[in-house]
């Protein structure tokens, strides 16, 4: 039997596994959706992968796969709310714009909120709500799948198989057990990686974080000692103005030899320059990156169509560098992407929603801003 033949029912049996889990477990995301169906909401960044869970979560919002920007904030005229993700930009004059159209609310289908001016929206009027937490875990497995591709040269074997290439040289990579993990970060997603790392792969592991959490399993030591022990590094911190940058030429001078680094957190918590010449002197051996400093202009888009003028027009000599370096995996902010995190958004989003339309007390870590009440209530 050719492989084409079994592999036919296979993908199907597969799709129509995929659509009947999506409507069982959106079930009750639809019951909470039904009751804010008179406010408005425009979702800005959406996606076809989105089609099973957010869609059917809000079914009465309009769809868009323009992102937010201060040339297509208009869209949302009309609209009470905006739905919006990681690389939607809301920064002052956008969250400007979006309040003299009339908008409320800004939704924001992740966890992070560092492309929200937060500051603005309260004084304009604007709440804005997150999904705290998605299956971090989804995250976890990510960064340590990113790890193990490094290590073992995976991509490099995969290239050569295309070109029937089956030699080994070049594609030598080391144990983990009894290697050093370095997780900067020690939160939800951080501690999820350390104790893959630990559990399952036998790896020590070292912790920094500014605030010290009883349940991490490995040892807290300060950020210097934790570059200068570790084989990995992975990060896994909110972007902020304290951690913008933070690996840096400086803290790139600090890791060990041949150190193995992972972001899965936000680009600008490093410096993708730095890190290129980190790879080029081996201080880093290999670099995986699932968030990168300009992905605003790169990821979520298809160049392949354009013409050279066009592409010219968003050329990116960083990224086309990083995308050289056969010891470099970037992926587009995919990390969350799994069916577990895109139900846990789509149901939270929706009830955000159902309880900013319903007039609920805003409370929890879902609020970012209540414009209802002070500015205290804005989260840091
Ligand atoms: P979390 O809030 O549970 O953990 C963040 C940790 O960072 C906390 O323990 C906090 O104390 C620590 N921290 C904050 N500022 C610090 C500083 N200046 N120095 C040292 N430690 C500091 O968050 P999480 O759910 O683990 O997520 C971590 C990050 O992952 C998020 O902020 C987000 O940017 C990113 N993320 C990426 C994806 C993706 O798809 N790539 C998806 C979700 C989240």
């Amino acid at each position: 039997m050719s492989s084409s033949v079994v592999r036919a029912p296979l993908i199907a049996a597969r799709a129509s596994r995929a659509r009947a889990r999506g409507a069982r477990r959106l079930s009750s995301v639809i019951v909470a959706a039904r009751a804010s169906s008179d406010a408005r909401c425009f979702v800005f960044s959406a996606h076809r992968y989105e089609d099973e869970t957010l869609r059917r979560a809000l079914p009465n919002a309009t769809y868009s796969s323009a992102r937010l920007s201060l040339d297509t904030a208009s869209l949302a005229q009309g609209h009470d709310a905006v739905c919006v993700f990681v690389d939607d930009d809301a920064r002052g004059e956008v969250v400007d714009a979006l309040a003299e159209r009339g908008v409320k609310l800004i939704l924001l289908r992740c966890a992070g909120f560092d492309n929200v001016d937060c500051e603005r929206a309260r004084e304009r009027g604007i709440s804005v709500l997150r999904v705290p937490a998605y299956d971090p875990l989804s995250i976890s497995e990510h960064a340590v799948a990113m790890m193990m591709s490094l290590n073992r040269h995976l991509c490099a074997s995969r290239d050569r198989l295309r070109v029937g290439n089956f030699t080994l040289d070049g594609l030598v990579g080391s144990s983990m057990r009894g290697k050093t993990v370095g997780v900067v970060g020690t939160g939800k997603i951080g501690r999820g990686v350390a104790e893959i790392l630990k559990n399952g792969f036998q790896m020590r592991v070292l912790g920094y974080d500014k605030f010290e959490k009883d349940d991490f399993c490995g040892d807290y030591v300060s950020l210097d000692e934790l570059l200068a022990r570790s084989d990995v590094v992975s990060l896994h911190l909110p972007l902020t103005p304290e951690t913008r940058g933070m690996i840096c030429v400086e803290t790139i001078a600090k890791m060990k030899e041949g150190t193995i680094l992972i972001n899965t957190s936000r680009g600008l918590l490093v410096d993708a320059r730095a890190a290129i010449d980190g790879l080029y002197s081996g201080r880093i051996a290999a670099l995986g990156l699932d968030v990168y400093e300009n992905e605003n202009r790169l990821f979520f888009k298809d160049f392949s169509s354009m013409n050279t003028n066009e592409r010219m027009l968003v050329w990116d000599e960083t990224m086309a560098i990083l995308g050289s370096m056969p010891q470099v995996l970037v992926t587009p902010h995919t990390a969350f992407l799994t069916y577990e995190a895109l139900d846990e958004i789509a149901k939270h989003t929706a009830e955000n929603f159902r309880q900013f339309c319903a007039g609920e007390r805003l409370e929890g870590a879902n609020v970012v801003v209540d414009a209802s009440v002070s500015a205290a209530s804005t989260t840091t």
